[in-house]
C-alpha cells in the first residue's frame, strides 16, 4: 500500500486535452503510469520512462531508483510529498531500454501540459535522457548536472539520475548535492 495520501485530482481530468494528443500506438494503458504530487509544486522531478514497480503501484519513481530518491531528498530534509513527480514518457518502454526518440515526441504534449499547470520554479531533469530533451543540449550529464540553466523562464538543475547511484556509489554524494543545489533554488 502507497504511503502517499490519495490526490485530491486526477491525472486523466486534469490532462484530458493533452492525453488525446498522444497517439493510439503510444498509449498503452497497462504500462500508463501518470505524473503525481501537488499541482502547486515548487519543484518538478522529470525522469524517463516508468519501470515495472512503477506500473505495477501506478507511480513514478517507487522502485529502486525511487528508493534512491527518496534516501537523497530524506538526507536534505525534503519531503517527495511536496514535489511534482513525472517522467518524459508515461508508458513503461519493453525490457526497460531508454525511450526512444518518437516514444518522447509522442508524450511531449502531457509534458508540456504539467509544465504549464504545475509551473514550477525548478525543473530536474533526473538523468541523461530527461536533461538532452529538456535543455536540447549534446553536453553530457557529467558536464551539466548540478548547474543552473534557464528553459522558458525557469530554472533548470540537472541531477544523475537516482539509478546511477545504485549502481556507481561514488554517485551518492553527487545525486544528493545535485538536488540540494535544485531544492535551495526554489
Ligand atoms: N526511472 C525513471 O526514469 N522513472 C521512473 O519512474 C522510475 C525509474
Amino acid at each position: 500500500m502507497s504511503d502517499q495520501p490519495a490526490a485530491d485530482w486526477a491525472f486523466d481530468d486534469e490532462f484530458a486535452d493533452a492525453l488525446e494528443a498522444v497517439p493510439d500506438d503510444q498509449f498503452d494503458r497497462e504500462r500508463f503510469v501518470p505524473g503525481v504530487g501537488p499541482l502547486s509544486a515548487d519543484v518538478m522531478l522529470v525522469g524517463e520512462a516508468p519501470g515495472k514497480r512503477e506500473v505495477e503501484r501506478g507511480e513514478p519513481f517507487v522502485g529502486q531508483a525511487g528508493k534512491q530518491l527518496d534516501r537523497a531528498l530524506e538526507a536534505i530534509g525534503y519531503d517527495r510529498r511536496d514535489c511534482y513527480i513525472t517522467n518524459l514518457v508515461k508508458v513503461r518502454p519493453p525490457e526497460n531500454r531508454d525511450p526512444y526518440v518518437d516514444e518522447i515526441e509522442a508524450w511531449r504534449p502531457v509534458l508540456e501540459a504539467e509544465l504549464e499547470r504545475v509551473d514550477p520554479t525548478v525543473l530536474v531533469p533526473l538523468g541523461s535522457v530527461a536533461t538532452d530533451e529538456l535543455l536540447e543540449t549534446d553536453e553530457t550529464i557529467t558536464d551539466l548536472h548540478g548547474r543552473e540553466f534557464e528553459r522558458q523562464g525557469r530554472t533548470v538543475v540537472p541531477a544523475f539520475h537516482p539509478a546511477a547511484a545504485l549502481y556507481d556509489r561514488s554517485k551518492v554524494d553527487a545525486v544528493e548535492s545535485d538536488l540540494r543545489t535544485a531544492l535551495e533554488l526554489a
